[in-house]
């Protein structure tokens, strides 16, 4: 951070970096006006040339035109730059993938402070993490993290349930119970019987975990397939305590009884053509999202260990390890056109009915799809697909911050958490643009990008 960010005098400035590397909060109460910038706002609304003032860790003013500077504000010329909200991952799995290797023994809240702080190099404020954390853990690092970890993206999490001992994938299942096993805390709640199935409702309320994810999948017949008996009065009771429950279906055809029964939302699109006009219907007046979760296929065949916004916040032989073509990933993906227009017209479907899309990317319960990252490429893949810019932004700003209860997130208002990232180019004339990123602020105060990636990149 140069010092002449701070308006004090150069005699100072060695005193004043040094009374804030020892009290960081210093730093967060920072005022600091952004002038002459395109502010998208995260709502679908823009304003060119716009001021945004941040104060006391939120934003003070937004307004077309300039504002006064107020007596020793930083000052942000945004001439060329676009403002846009940080963004949020409404569908990851955290703990599991370390800076080297993928498994159960990684998950340490160290992990959790890597892969946020990963997050918030990317220009993400927060992500939610999908039923696979030992919740007191969890809940430990939650309380904590504001103080001990200011780079780092908001975590969430929801409590996991499904059918006894069941619900991920059977290669993270064995994952997870690894972790249950080492810490003796709760990861997946077995779901038994109506009334049992109430109660873990109660339990997770009690617990103070305001999510609750569930999984309805036979895994192609290696598991048992969670009951409608027992995910209705799971269901119902969450909806009376306040809990929202999210839920990995397995085919679109799950989704109508999934929705009678009181979904918030869908962590996979299941997009094609059995997600009929009606279910997208049905979803919509339901007011429960869509996570179309598109690039967790797609990028696993791509080299995309040879990006350099991947290979700049990983060690390097992570990063080859993704890469062309050793890894036996391709340079450029080719797509199959038939299935491009199925995905498409699917995803015509659920915006016509109004849907809200989330963005979420499913990073973490495999190795290989590295958190951050692959929020920006599934943008990218909405926007391939026919969304616009506007709407993919929207996707993973406003429309995340709402349906995840992040009520202080995803808007540039005032009021709001000054959470942000300043693109140095337009992001509605490319979506790839959101890798642009120069600056990333969270709760008001900048966040130090080029230390994150030093310490990312580095062997344990
Ligand atoms: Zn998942």
């Amino acid at each position: 951070m140069p010092n002449s960010v701070f308006s004090i005098p150069a005699k100072l400035s060695v005193l004043a970096a040094g009374l804030l590397l020892i009290a960081g909060s210093a730093f967060a109460r920072d005022t600091v006006l952004i002038g002459n910038a395109r502010l998208v706002i995260g709502d679908g609304s823009v304003i060119e040339n716009g001021s945004l003032l941040i104060a006391e860790g939120a934003i003070s003013a937004v307004t077309a035109g300039a504002i006064e500077a107020p007596e020793g504000a930083r000052l942000i010329d945004g001439n060329g730059k676009t403002i846009i909200p940080a963004l949020i991952d409404g569908h990851a799995h955290l703990g599991y993938q370390g800076r080297h290797d993928w498994g159960g023994h990684n998950y340490h809240p160290e992990t959790l402070r890597d892969s946020l702080e990963q997050y918030a190099w990317y220009g993400f404020a927060a992500a939610f993490s999908a039923g696979s954390d030992p919740d007191d853990m969890a809940l430990e690092f939650q309380r904590g993290q504001g103080e001990e970890y200011p780079d780092a993206a908001r975590f969430l999490f929801g409590a996991g349930m499904g059918p006894e001992g069941q619900g991920p994938n059977d290669t993270f299942l064995v994952e997870v119970a690894e972790v249950e096993e080492r810490t003796g805390q709760t990861i997946l709640r077995s779901l038994t019987d109506p009334e049992q199935a109430a109660t873990q409702a109660r339990e997770v309320a009690e617990r103070g975990i305001p999510f609750i994810k569930i999984w309805v999948d036979d895994r192609g017949g290696s598991q048992a397939k969670l009951s409608p008996e027992l995910y209705r009065p799971l269901m119902a009771e969450s909806a009376s305590l306040g809990v929202k429950v999210l839920v990995h279906q397995q085919f679109a055809e799950d989704m109508p009884d999934l929705l009678a029964a009181g979904a918030a939302g869908f962590l996979h699109g299941r997009l094609g053509e059995a997600l009929t006009a009606e279910i997208a219907e049905q979803t919509a007046r339901a007011g429960a999202f869509v996570i179309p979760n598109l690039g967790l296929a797609e990028l696993r065949r791509e080299a995309i260990g040879d990006d350099p916004f991947l290979r700049a916040a990983m060690p390097a032989e992570s990063a080859n390890a993704l890469a062309g073509p050793d890894s036996g990933r391709q340079a450029s993906v080719t797509r199959d056109a038939s299935n491009e227009a199925r995905l498409s017209a699917s995803l015509s479907r659920l915006l016509d009915a109004g849907v809200d899309i989330v963005l979420g990317t499913d990073a973490g319960p495999l190795p290989g799809h590295p958190f951050g990252y692959s929020g920006h490429r599934e943008l990218e893949i909405y926007v391939r697909l026919g969304m616009t810019p506007m709407q993919a932004l929207i996707a993973g700003t406003s429309a995340a911050a709402r349906h995840y209860d992040l009520d202080d997130l995803g808007v540039l208002a005032p009021g709001y958490s000054a959470s942000l990232v300043v693109l140095s180019a337009n992001p509605l004339d490319d979506i790839r643009n959101t890798q642009s990123i120069e600056q990333v602020f969270l709760d008001g105060r900048e966040i130090d990008r080029e230390a994150i990636a030093a310490r990312l990149s580095q062997a344990r």
